[in-house]
């Protein structure tokens, strides 16, 4: 008979892991909480508009390859991908740079921008290529287990890499502060800020520049959709509407099943697919490995205060993806970081997918995703939201020359209480724990339990870290440990 497991959370990593397990035999029922799949990645559909709910930028999509060459498939089975050209725009207070889609536009961007720039960048995104091929390839496919993983013989030659950061080795090289924040922009997807970002993870910069930026047409959820299909080809059992409200031990600490909306369900092996933190609160206190303490100390990802627009007619100046650096980003980083509180002047970010996906807004509509990158655990009130509402629409519609108020037909927001109330997440983070050199590989909360026998844990708050990439490759770690466990 095959082994039954249970998955508690159906983000892009317990979807992942189910699609792993269920391909090697085991018998697989997931439990989702919220009546839809796709945790973070969820879809808002209204009036006729689409919006991801949270992640828009498709990166790495030689990730997103490998996951669905494990099951003989590839991405264009079920949905289709275009190269965005351009990659997005970066709203400064007196320009707006437009990112092209390949490099050579790129150097010639940055070279109008500061002479040399160019060849300094060809060496940048070279190196950082390199540390893609050692990261990506190779590095990020082992589960943390121990700091010996990370030691072979080309990670000992790339030392100094651990030990700088980001933010230096930019400024080393490139002095005009546009270029600046363009290069330092990709590591803010691992959570923290570039000066508390190992050197090593530069590797974004190829992300961005080397690979380029996509977009499924229907919007990110078509991979979620794709997950779902391919779960469901695989047998997987998915349960929503399901909260988890307990995870129980045997006496001799190994699991032994879990409670669902008040209903016991036996099962020998449990993976945990939702926040850590949660996931540990559903064990008895002595089961748990890590006390609030720990957490409290954590530098945890930014949450965010996100609006969803509908607009009633297209909009002028704008790209798909666009980036409002036009206020000062030390100061916002210091707000969000530092001395957690509600940002004076915060950047924000903006995409509007219908300017190239048309199935995502009415004809002649716009549908726009604005979202402020905040300090998790801030007070969180509709009279805040209102107000950064207004503070952003005065400045967008400064940027990019128009009248837009006028034209919303609805807007919906969603901040740290809804971050909580939807997918436990501790402190209302939005993007897991960052990606700092003490909480990179083995020093990230482990995938596998310490003290209750065969309960696994997978997720951005794992390895390796945040990002729907990761999360995908997060899912896969916890499924081959899993099965490796099982067979001992
Ligand atoms: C606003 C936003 C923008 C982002 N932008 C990008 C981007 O552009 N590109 C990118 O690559 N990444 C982006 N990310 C990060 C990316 O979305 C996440 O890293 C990824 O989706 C995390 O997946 P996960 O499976 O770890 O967690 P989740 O998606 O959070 O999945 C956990 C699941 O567990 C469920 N759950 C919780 N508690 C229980 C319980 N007790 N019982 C049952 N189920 C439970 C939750 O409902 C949820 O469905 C963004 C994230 C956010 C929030």
């Amino acid at each position: 008979m095959s082994e039954k497991v249970a998955i508690i959370g159906s983000g892009f990593a317990g979807l992942a892991a189910a699609c792993y397990l269920a391909k090697d035999g085991f018998e697989v029922t997931l439990y989702e909480k919220n009546d839809t799949v796709g945790g973070r990645a969820r879809r808002l559909v209204k009036d006729g508009f689409t919006f991801d709910i949270g992640p828009s930028w498709y990166w790495m999509p030689d990730i997103f390859e490998r996951f669905f060459a494990d099951f003989n498939k590839k991405p264009a089975d079920y949905y289709h991908l275009d190269k965005l050209s351009p990659a997005y725009a970066v709203v400064f207070e007196d320009e707006t740079i437009t990112i092209g889609d390949n490099l050579a536009a790129i150097k010639a961007t940055f070279e109008q921008k500061e002479k040399g720039s160019a060849s300094k960048l060809q060496e940048v995104v070279d190196k950082a290529g390199e540390n893609y091929d050692i990261a990506i390839r190779n590095l990020v496919y082992r589960p943390g287990e121990s700091p010996l993983e990370l030691v072979t013989t080309q990670t000992v030659q790339k030392l100094g890499a651990f030990i700088g950061n980001v933010s230096k080795d930019v400024r080393k090289k490139f002095s005009d502060p546009k270029l600046v924040s363009i290069l330092e922009f990709p590591v803010l997807f691992l959570g923290a800020t570039p000066g508390n970002t190992p050197s090593f993870y530069n590797f974004m910069n190829y992300a961005d520049f080397g690979l380029g930026t996509w977009h499924p047409k229907g919007g990110m959820y078509e991979v979620i959709v794709a997950m779902e299909k391919l779960a469901n080809e695989l047998g997987v059992v998915i349960k929503t509407n399901a909260p988890v409200s307990k995870i129980l031990v045997d006496t001799s600490d190994r699991v032994s099943g879990i409670i669902v909306n008040g209903e016991k369900h036996l099962y020998s092996t449990v993976l945990c697919g939702a926040d850590y933190h949660h996931s540990e609160s559903l064990l008895e206190p002595q089961h748990r490995q890590y006390k609030e303490s720990y957490w409290e100390k954590k530098t945890f990802a930014p949450s965010s205060l996100i609006f969803y627009v509908g607009f009633d007619k297209k909009l002028k100046n704008i790209e798909h993806h666009n980036l409002f650096f036009d206020t000062d980003f030390e100061k916002h980083a210091h707000e969000i970081y530092e001395d957690p509180q509600w940002p004076e002047e915060p950047l924000f970010y903006a995409n509007f997918t219908s300017v190239t996906d048309p199935t995502t807004a009415p004809e002649g509509k716009e549908n726009g995703f604005f979202l402020i990158p905040l300090a998790p655990g801030l007070e969180d009130t509709p009279e805040l939201r209102a107000t950064y509402f207004d503070k952003i629409m005065k400045r967008f519609e400064a940027r990019t020359d128009q009248n837009v108020k006028d034209s919303i037909i609805f807007k919906e927001s969603f901040c740290v209480n809804d971050f909580k109330e939807a997918y436990n997440s501790y402190k209302g983070n939005a993007y897991g724990m960052a990606n700092t050199l003490l909480q990179t590989a083995f020093l990230r909360p482990n995938l596998r339990s310490r003290k209750v026998k065969s309960l696994f844990f997978t997720g951005q708050l794992t390895v390796p870290g945040p990002g729907v990439p990761p999360s995908l490759i997060s899912g896969k770690l916890a499924a081959e440990l899993i099965k490796k466990h099982s067979a001992q």
